[in-house]
């Protein structure tokens, strides 16, 4: 089967058994919590970045208050997401160019986004897909490891993997890709135990073939 039917064929079994799977996991109510959302969440989990943000959005109300944040503070109030003296940094940072570059607004350019303290290509993509629904793949830590299985992408570099997916993917799924993908690695396709037994892309995937 050639790569980009296999492609078609992985998106169109993701639409069925993820149909309703199309929303951000990320906890957000305009674009820059979004993008803090996003800085928070490498290398930590949606929920634990979900219970962080709850009181966080509420103690810094504007992108100019994360701008003004006393540091040693605004690292104590996103201990909980880890790396949180760098994130701390980026997330002032961002914000502060945010606030003397582009009025405060959070760019579509994805050269703009990558510009900005903390952001690089992952979360610049969920900045596009979600906030101004611009064709863009996210890459992930699920979509590195299930499209490497699956046979789609076949590289651990993020930037590749989006590059390969690209050439494949039809352009109209690429948003809900991420969505689903992680709803697949959440349930089904685990990074330490697998449940290929019960998988629907199973006879599509390089991975089981091969054990
Ligand atoms: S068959 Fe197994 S390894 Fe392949 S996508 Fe499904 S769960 Fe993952």
């Amino acid at each position: 089967m050639k790569i980009k039917e296999k492609a078609l064929k992985v998106t169109e079994l993701l639409d069925k058994y993820y149909p309703e799977d199309i929303k951000c996991y990320l906890d957000h109510s305009n674009p820059w919590q979004l993008l803090i959302a996003t800085i928070l969440s490498a290398q930590c989990t949606d929920d634990r970045v979900n219970i962080v943000t709850k009181n966080l959005f509420k103690k810094y109300k504007s992108v100019e208050a994360f701008a003004s944040a006393d540091i040693l503070e605004l690292e104590q109030d996103i201990k909980p997401t880890g790396f949180y003296r760098n994130k701390a940094q980026h997330i002032k940072g961002c914000c502060q160019k945010l606030l003397s570059e582009y009025k405060g607004e959070v760019p579509s350019d994805i050269e703009k986004l990558t510009s900005l303290p903390g952001v690089g290509r992952k979360t610049a993509n969920v900045i596009r897909g979600n906030i101004f629904n611009i064709e863009s793949i996210v890459v992930d830590t699920h979509v590195k490891r299930i499209s490497n299985k699956l046979g789609l992408a076949k590289s651990e570099d993020p930037v590749k993997i989006e590059f390969e997916l690209m050439k494949i993917l039809p352009k109209d799924t690429w948003i809900r890709y991420n969505i689903q993908v992680i709803a697949h690695g959440r349930s089904i396709c685990k990074a330490r135990s697998p449940k290929c037994e019960e998988c629907f892309l199973r006879e599509l995937c390089n991975w089981v073939k091969r054990k």
